[in-house]
């Protein structure tokens, strides 16, 4: 009879990114002391409640004969998100963001489409909103995000979901396009997303269509009439004139994406909206990108977790489960996640309820361990170096519209054999949220010119990782970004 004790035994355990010195002794059954000691053979100046990241934990469990398996804390690598087989995918319904200037209808056309609904005699509950709801055409369904504009839709894609499948841009046809209508078409086209254009208030005896389609065709939205590829439908959302027909082109447009999901597998998607009720505690509106949501499910989410207690409809009906594509509000999450938080169906709670524990710390402290690296140019040339980069991408903000586009023009020239550089969005104006959104959703960098950046905008730069540099004068801007593709030269820059 063999002593098991007398066997090297490889320890195996799962551990979170951002464990402490004292909670890995624990674990690894050694005194902190030790621990600390192999950190400063390893140049590292630990204390025992030093927390760290995942290269440091793997080296000095290996050390110790363990083999670990950690499970960082952000990023979708954290539950194996195993590619579905292609026979196990079955269609579903197209993902709709209605993006658009400010007052061409945005918020009365999400409406109108839904009451349409209501009158169809589909309803039967109280219509709520809860940040997206489905409708049903004869052709059919489709799920449109409630929540419109651009800043929501590319706060997602900077989590890294992708919760739009198509954009229905809204002009007003007595007003036509407008800087908001360009920045959406920015976002869509970063996004990869396809566009739809609806020219809403064509009951106004003053709306223009053509005109929109003009506009719009020197942007490079072709009208299919005209032999382009961009589908234009006239609306009012007032008179609720041509609503139908949107659907059908957007059902249309839909087809040709293909758009399909595994149904059978434990559910990930993403956070639309969030908040806390006064009397059912957290409630939460998902999308569920794959898989089928059910009601008993272990959810974590960002940063919080729970079981999920009961699930609704916008339309106040109780639901079992909520497949792909489908938006429900939850209950039963121990806190508030944010916005574009993704969540997945977890099937150990305890495993859970630890990464919530330690994303909740790593927020308090401000330190977001492993947060999405960007771009910037500080790490550029080292980027370029290593292949990791072809392809370096700008917003630039200017005061005018001349010093925009002669910086863009600048800029773009100094693109060679081995980084392209590429300037997804211009436009005259202060650094805004939604250009560090686009531009952490892109992995690009933000240049301006004699403008400002609030401290509510420094913050989501900071939050977001993106490099903002601002400059007074456009030939140190150039200057700058050349220097710093081809060498890690210390230029002047101004930094926010
Ligand atoms: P948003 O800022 O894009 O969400 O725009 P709203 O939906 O709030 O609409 C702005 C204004 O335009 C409101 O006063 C609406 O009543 C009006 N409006 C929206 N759609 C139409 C339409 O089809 N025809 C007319 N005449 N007015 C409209």
């Amino acid at each position: 009879h063999r002593d098991l004790h007398s066997f090297p035994t490889r320890r195996s355990s799962d551990l979170t990114e951002g464990i402490t010195v004292a909670e890995l002794a624990q674990k690894l059954d050694v005194k902190p002391g030790i621990l600390i000691k192999e950190l400063m053979d390893l140049k590292i100046l630990a204390t025992i409640n030093q927390k760290m990241d995942m290269t440091v934990v793997e080296t000095l469990a290996s050390a110790h004969d363990a083999e670990v398996e950690v499970v960082p804390l952000f990023g979708s690598e954290m539950f194996q998100d195993t590619p579905d087989d292609p026979k196990d995918l079955a269609p579903r319904s197209p993902v709709v963001t209605i993006m658009g200037h400010v007052d061409h209808g945005k918020t009365l056309l999400l409406d109108a489409i839904r009451k349409t609904k209501v009158a169809e005699g589909e309803a039967g509950g109280i219509t709520q909103h809860i940040g997206a709801y489905q409708v049903k055409h004869d052709k059919g369904t489709i799920t449109f995000l409630d929540t419109p504009g651009h800043e929501a839709f590319t706060l997602m894609r900077a989590r890294g979901a992708k919760a739009t499948d198509l954009v229905v841009l809204v002009v007003a046809a007595d007003d036509g396009v407008m800087p908001q209508t360009l920045e959406a078409i920015d976002h869509a086209k970063e996004a990869k997303v396809p566009i739809v254009v609806a020219i809403n208030k064509i009951d106004k005896p003053e709306a223009n269509p053509d005109r929109v389609k003009t506009q719009l065709a020197e942007r490079g939205l072709q009208p299919e009439e005209w032999g382009g590829k961009t589908v234009f439908v006239e609306v009012s959302a007032k008179k609720r004139l041509g609503l139908d027909k949107l659907l059908e082109m957007i059902l249309l447009e839909a087809e040709i994406l293909e758009l399909k999901a595994n149904p059978n597998r434990s559910a990930k998607g993403v956070v639309l909206e969030a908040r806390l009720d006064k009397g059912r505690g957290s409630v939460a509106t998902l999308l569920v990108e794959k898989g089928t949501l059910k009601v008993g499910d272990d959810v974590l989410a960002g940063s919080t977790y729970g079981r999920v207690k009961a699930m609704h409809d916008d339309l106040g009906h109780n639901l079992k489960t909520a497949g792909p594509a489908v938006p429900v509000e939850i209950l039963g999450l121990g806190d508030v996640p944010q916005a574009g938080d993704v969540f997945y169906v977890v099937d150990d709670p305890k495993m859970a309820r630890e990464i919530s524990a330690r994303r909740m710390d790593a927020l308090k402290d401000n330190r977001i361990v492993g947060a999405m690296k960007h771009i910037t140019l500080d790490n550029l040339f080292e980027q370029i170096k290593e292949g990791q980069i072809k392809e370096l991408k700008v917003v630039v903000k200017g005061d005018v519209q001349g010093s925009v586009e002669a910086l863009t023009q600048s800029l773009e020239k100094l693109s060679n054999e081995k980084v392209v550089l590429k300037v997804i969005r211009s436009s005259t104006g202060n650094i805004v949220n939604s250009d560090i959104l686009l531009a952490s959703a892109s992995n690009a960098i933000v240049v301006g010119f004699n403008v400002k950046a609030d401290t509510n905008v420094k913050a989501t730069a900071e939050k977001e990782g993106v490099d903002v540099r601002v400059y007074k004068i456009i030939y140190d801007a150039v200057e700058d970004v050349r220097d710093r593709k081809s060498t890690r030269l210390n230029s002047s820059h101004i930094t926010i």
